[in-house]
């Protein structure tokens, strides 16, 4: 197989991702992942830039998430590495670190989207908003002024004080979108985040997550089953059993 490189990812319109003028937010090199005697990830490497929206596709079982799961750190590929470029905090390579170490690097430079919205139904909108930065150790009115911001700029000035349930699905997934937006990450990480919205929700989702992301100099990594959803991004890599078999240069 061929991984996907700078040189030879085609973009046509230099006024897209800066896929050219910049170094990659995240690099992965030969990750490979098994499960007992199931090979989950046989080789990937990928560069993510600045910038860009990037699809994954796959059928179920073809490595999507643990390939997620390996890019973000939540779980350490059997080999391989994965080298973070964060401009507040330098270059590391997550593949190195300790579970606790890795967990650090997530709260402070990726962001987290799954399909159903992982919110806290007992807090308020904006205390769900606000709790990474509660994590990072910012104090609670300064992260709840932050959230606040956060939530304003995917439209939900208003519904702070909300609880999860008394919000439509979109409205839950523009929450969740503004939490993981709202300690301003390098990456953002979204797992199948339409997948339980009807198409019109999804496309206004989706719209809200490139707004908030590569719109912002930010990178979007976004599994997806839907190419509607895979088609608003940059790239779109196919996964087939546990490899990139396929890269489409969209943009
Ligand atoms: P996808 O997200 O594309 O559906 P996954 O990355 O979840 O695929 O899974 C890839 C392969 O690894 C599948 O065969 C799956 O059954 C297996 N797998 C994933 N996670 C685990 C796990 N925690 N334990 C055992 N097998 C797993
Ligand atoms: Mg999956």
């Amino acid at each position: 197989m061929t991984h996907p490189t700078p040189s030879s990812a085609p973009h046509p319109t230099p006024a897209g991702p800066s896929r050219t003028t910049a170094a990659p937010a995240l690099s992965a090199r030969a990750l490979t992942k098994t499960y007992g005697p199931t090979l989950a990830l046989g080789g990937v490497g990928l560069d993510l830039f600045p910038g860009e929206a990037v699809a994954v596709m796959g059928a179920s079982g073809s490595g999507k998430s643990t390939l997620l799961h390996c890019l973000a750190g939540v779980i350490s590929p059997d080999s391989g590495s994965v080298v973070l470029d964060d401009p507040r905090h330098g270059r590391q390579d997550l593949s190195g670190l300790d579970a606790e170490e890795r967990a650090a690097v997530r709260l402070r430079s990726f962001g987290f989207i799954f399909q159903q919205g992982l919110l806290l139904p007992d807090l308020t909108a904006v205390e769900n908003v606000a709790l990474p930065l509660l994590l990072g150790g910012t104090d609670r009115s300064a992260a709840t002024a932050r959230a606040a911001a956060s939530m304003a700029a995917l439209g939900l000035a208003g519904l702070e004080e909300r609880r999860i349930g008394q919000l439509s699905g979109g409205q839950q997934q523009r929450v969740a979108i503004a939490r993981a937006q709202v300690a301003d990450p390098v990456v953002v990480f979204a797992d199948e985040p339409t997948g339980a919205l009807d198409s019109a929700t999804s496309t206004e989702v989706m719209a809200a997550l490139l707004a908030s992301t590569r719109d912002r100099g930010r990178t979007l990594v976004v599994v997806t089953h839907d190419p509607g959803v895979a088609g608003t991004c940059d790239r779109v890599l196919h996964l087939s059993d546990g490899l990139v078999v396929r890269e489409e240069s969209l943009r």
